[in-house]
């Protein structure tokens, strides 16, 4: 009990860096440096004014000094992470295998997060976190005693990124060819590229933790969520294009928890 009051706390102070990344790297900020500070009236916050959620209670979700709101976003993160952290830690205990995944939801929900407002991932996610899923996977590899190394992890991580860039990249580029083309319909929204190429990227560094296998069922789980959530964009709000990313994480955080599962269902 002890233990999971721990993580869920180690997750919340997480979720509370995950936050400065949100905030920041869309601008090309650094995520360490300076301290927080209010985005209104620009004063650092201090240490007690933030405490994952507490504080944002505490406050009434507004700023101590200005009363300008305090997004949502951040106690939801928080607790967002803390909770995944949580489940990771019930599953796999303190061991490599929470690790590898806790660094995957990250990612995850940075890139989540930051692709909802703005409509873009950035690189250092998905470009940055293929080159640490791959590390991390060339590490799996390693057995300490007695010394052995297996190539499997690393070939799986690599499969994983042409797989999972590839898949994305093809439906997109034969989705464009079909549509725009062939049937010569005009442009979306002054698009007629109708996948991002952050998405494409995206897909590839979750190939790289997951595997090409686990890589290919998140491609297929993704438009079940997309597809709900489209359809009320595009009634309610008028907007053609909706940001993929968050239907691909959710989807890679199925494929951690029930891949297995998932298989069987389909493979009995
Ligand atoms: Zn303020």
């Amino acid at each position: 009990m002890i233990a999971k009051i721990i993580i869920f706390i180690l997750g919340s102070i997480l979720g509370s860096f995950l936050n400065v990344c949100i905030h920041r790297m869309p601008k090309g900020e650094s995520v360490v440096w300076p301290r927080s500070h209010c985005p209104k009236c620009k004063k650092r916050i201090p240490a007690y004014d933030n405490i994952p959620f507490i504080s944002f209670i505490l406050l009434k979700g507004k700023c101590r000094l200005c009363k300008e709101r305090i997004s949502l976003r951040y106690p939801l993160v928080e607790l967002l992470t803390a909770t995944v952290f949580l489940i990771l830690f019930m599953r796999y205990g303190l061991s490599y295998d929470l690790f590898f995944y806790i660094v995957l939801v990250s990612a995850l929900i940075v890139a989540t997060f930051i692709d909802i407002p703005h409509r873009i991932i950035p690189d250092e996610i998905t470009i940055g976190g293929m080159v640490v899923g791959f590390i991390l996977s060339v590490v799996r590899g390693v057995n300490l005693g007695p010394w052995e190394f297996s190539f499997k992890p690393a070939l799986n991580s690599f499969l994983g990124i042409i797989a999972g860039g590839g898949i994305i990249y093809l439906t997109g580029w034969l989705f464009d060819l079909i549509y725009f083309r062939i049937l010569k319909k005009p442009p979306i929204q002054g698009e007629t590229e109708s996948m991002g190429g952050g998405d494409v990227k995206l897909l590839a560094m979750i190939g790289a933790f997951l595997g090409w296998q686990r890589a290919l069922m998140t491609f297929f789980l993704a438009p079940f969520f997309g597809a709900a959530i489209g359809i009320y964009f595009l009634i309610k709000k008028k907007d053609h294009t909706i940001p993929y990313g968050p239907f691909l994480s959710l989807a890679a955080l199925i494929s951690i928890f029930w891949s297995d599962k998932i298989i069987r269902l389909i493979v009995p």
